[in-house]
């Protein structure tokens, strides 16, 4: 698998990247000895990087990271956030940050973290988050326990605002560059190449509405999209071609992204992902795929305060 550079952050990252939100149980009820087991056959098939948050599973997904990195911390680059609790709780204060990211390490089992990042921005003040949450992570980073640090949140117009006013190493988009959805290109692939930020984007799979299981029940896309996604995985049925293989291949194309981060709990969706970077797809089908798309490409949903969305 290749390794791309992070921006300017000195760091290399596999071109897919472990999601680690299953393993809190984000996507529903997970066999926590199989998901330490995901982490290290990652590790064994060339995967080195790693992305969670304390929000997933309220502290679950780092917990079980931690254990399952053990041993293996030195040869992966690893990222967590700060700022997100729970599903309306947030504190995006310094010393909030602070506390989370000695609270993180612990967790994680480890004296430093490769990257942190702001989880979820536009549910805050962006004017905090440059005045405040990004200084004191800049605090961090001068005392050795942060390495890069960044943002992430599901507004495009909200990311761009916080590259536009403060001097950050990476960017964390999801759900904007997958089947159904690829305007993370002309709102950001030009602007982080030439301030060398690095870009990872996440969601590949669009949160699992693009697989042939269909989304979890909390998924907030709007019913036209999730219908629509529904209508691909049926052709994708009847051609015998997994939906989430070729959503895959998809986006870990993309030329503009470090890489992309997919989430995952078991050894045989690593073995899938990792197996889907090497697969070549009937070009017909694909087309046919998108044109079913088309009608509802680039739909996204509410998310945080609706100023930090414009
Ligand atoms: P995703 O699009 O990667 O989909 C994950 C879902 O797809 C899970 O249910 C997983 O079990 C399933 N899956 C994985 N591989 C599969 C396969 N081959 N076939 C069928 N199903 C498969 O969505 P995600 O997990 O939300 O995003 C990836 C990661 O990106 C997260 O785990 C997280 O680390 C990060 N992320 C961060 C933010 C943020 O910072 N705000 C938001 C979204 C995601």
């Amino acid at each position: 698998m290749y390794a791309h550079a992070l921006g300017r952050t000195g760091l290399a990252v596999s071109q897919l990247g472990f999601g680690a939100s299953p393993l809190g149980g984000e996507f529903g009820a997970i066999d926590e000895a199989e998901g330490l087991r995901a982490v290290k056959h990652a590790i064994n098939r060339g995967v080195t990087y790693f992305d969670v948050a304390p929000y997933y599973g309220r502290t679950r997904a780092e917990e079980v990271l931690g254990r399952a990195l053990e041993g293996q911390r030195d040869g992966v680059v690893l990222s967590t956030k700060v700022g997100r609790y729970g599903p309306r709780e947030f504190d995006f204060s310094a010393a909030r940050v602070e506390s989370s990211i000695n609270e993180s390490l612990g967790r994680l089992r480890t004296d430093r973290l490769d990257i942190a990042i702001i989880h979820d921005i536009e549910f805050g003040s962006l004017i905090q988050i440059v005045d405040e949450t990004l200084p004191a992570l800049a605090t961090a980073k001068k005392a050795g326990k942060v390495r890069a640090i960044g943002v992430s949140g599901l507004p495009l117009a909200a990311l761009r605002r916080i590259i536009e006013s403060a001097d950050i190493d990476v960017v964390l988009s999801y759900c904007h560059y997958h089947l159904a959805d690829t305007t993370l290109v002309d709102a950001l692939a030009e602007t982080v190449a030439e301030l060398n930020i690095g870009l990872i984007s996440a969601s590949p799979l669009a949160m699992g509405l693009l697989t042939q299981a269909g989304p979890p029940a909390w998924h907030p896309a709007p019913d036209a999209l999730k219908q629509t996604c529904r209508k691909a995985a049926e052709l994708c049925a009847r051609s015998g071609v997994d939906l989430a293989t070729l959503a895959l291949r998809f986006a870990v194309d993309a030329p503009f992204v470090s890489t992309t981060l997919v989430g995952m709990s078991s050894r045989a969706e690593v073995d899938r992902n990792l197996d889907a970077l090497t697969q070549t797809f009937d070009p017909q089908l694909l087309e046919k795929l998108k044109q079913i798309l088309a009608p509802v490409q680039g739909l996204t949903w509410p998310s945080g305060l609706p100023e930090n969305s414009a």
